[in-house]
């Protein structure tokens, strides 16, 4: 179990869904101290889209 992860990523039980989303995103990355519940595996799965970067005005 990843203690220090841990410790600095508590994830409170009011956590809205995305944020208990991302968590088990991350959580099942540096540590496999428990499994993603199944009601968020379909979610999980899914990449979080990136927000395309504004590409800066080319100078004339
Ligand atoms: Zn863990």
């Amino acid at each position: 179990m990843n203690r220090e992860w841990h410790a600095e990523h508590a994830l409170g039980s009011k956590a809205p869904l995305d944020a208990r989303v991302a968590w088990h995103r991350e959580h099942a990355q540096v540590c496999a101290c428990r499994p993603v519940p199944a009601s968020l595996r379909p979610l999980l799965s899914t990449p979080t889209p990136t927000p395309t970067p504004v590409a800066p005005p080319t100078p004339a």
